[in-house]
């Protein structure tokens, strides 16, 4: 072989990377409503969607989100997977099902972890609720929500929630 052909081309090293996360106004007010058990959304001035969490701006028209929204804690399942691979990020046991859940009175959806209940019970338009730490645990974090569970209520037609899928 040659020196050029085992030149070194890759070098692979643990990195690690320490950082203070500003959240902002919007998002600021979102985890401070999280840390007290509230789910804070923000209402488009222009054209009334409501985003969760809120980040200030509209992203379809680009308007102010000025007025605060108390979201419910329960809400529709818009679409889902069960993985059965792991992840650095999520600490859940295999497998688990991830959802896409769209609160009741929000026009964007939230991830969820789908519990209490079978895989194959999981579908699109299930309803369920969000199943909290204990309050002496909550921090500012999303993560208060531990998973959602099913609640005996009616699914909600594909028909009313295609346009969040
Ligand atoms: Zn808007």
């Amino acid at each position: 072989m040659s020196e050029e052909s085992t030149a070194v081309t890759k070098l692979v090293t643990p990195v690690r990377v320490s950082y203070t996360y500003t959240p902002g106004v919007a998002t600021g007010k979102f985890l401070r409503g999280i840390r007290r058990g509230k789910i804070i959304g923000q209402a488009c001035d222009s054209c009334g969607r409501v985003y969760v969490p809120p980040r200030g701006a509209c992203p379809r028209c680009a308007s102010p989100t000025s007025q605060e929204v108390e979201l419910a804690h329960k809400g529709t399942i818009i679409t889902f997977c069960v993985v059965r691979v792991p992840s650095e990020n999520i600490d859940a046991e295999l497998p688990y099902c991830a959802a896409s859940i769209l609160l009741d009175g929000a026009d964007i959806t939230l991830f969820g972890l789908i519990q209490e209940c079978k895989f194959d019970e999981v579908r699109i338009g299930m309803r369920v609720e969000a199943v909290w730490k204990p309050e002496s645990e909550w921090e500012y974090n999303l993560a208060n929500i531990v998973h959602y569970r099913p609640i005996e209520e009616p699914d909600v037609p594909y028909e009313q929630i295609k346009e969040y899928s």
